[in-house]
C-alpha cells in the first residue's frame, strides 16, 4: 500500500517516490509521508526488482545448461564416432584383406 490520506484535507495521496515529504495536490500543503507508507513503497520497489531479475535468472540457467550440456553432447557424439570407427576399422581391414587375395 503506497496510498495514504493527507492529514490536512483528507485527500487520497499516491506515494511513488523516495522523498520523506510530498505536496498534496488538493490543498497544496507539504505532507510528511508516514514511515509505514515509505516502507511499503520500498518493499514494493524491491518486489519489482526481484520480478525484473527473474527473467535474467532464467536466461542464466538456460546459459548454464547450454555451456554444460552442449559440450557434453558434442563429446559423446565424437566418442560414439570413435567407438564406431574403432569397431568398424578392424572389420574393414579383415574384409579388405579377403578381397585383396
Ligand atoms: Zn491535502
Amino acid at each position: 500500500m503506497s496510498n495514504f490520506n493527507c492529514p490536512n484535507c483528507g485527500g487520497s495521496l499516491d506515494y511513488k517516490g523516495e522523498l520523506t515529504t510530498m505536496r498534496c495536490p488538493y490543498c497544496n500543503s507539504s505532507v510528511v509521508v508516514p514511515q509505514e507508507v515509505r516502507a511499503a513503497a520500498t518493499a514494493a520497489a524491491v518486489g519489482e526488482g526481484v520480478k525484473k531479475m527473474a527473467p535474467m535468472v532464467k536466461y542464466f540457467i538456460i546459459f548454464m545448461i547450454v555451456i554444460t550440456v552442449v559440450p557434453t553432447c558434442i563429446g559423446l557424439f565424437f566418442a560414439l564416432i570413435g567407438t564406431v570407427v574403432g569397431i568398424a576399422a578392424p572389420i574393414l581391414v579383415v574384409i579388405l584383406s579377403f578381397i585383396g587375395r
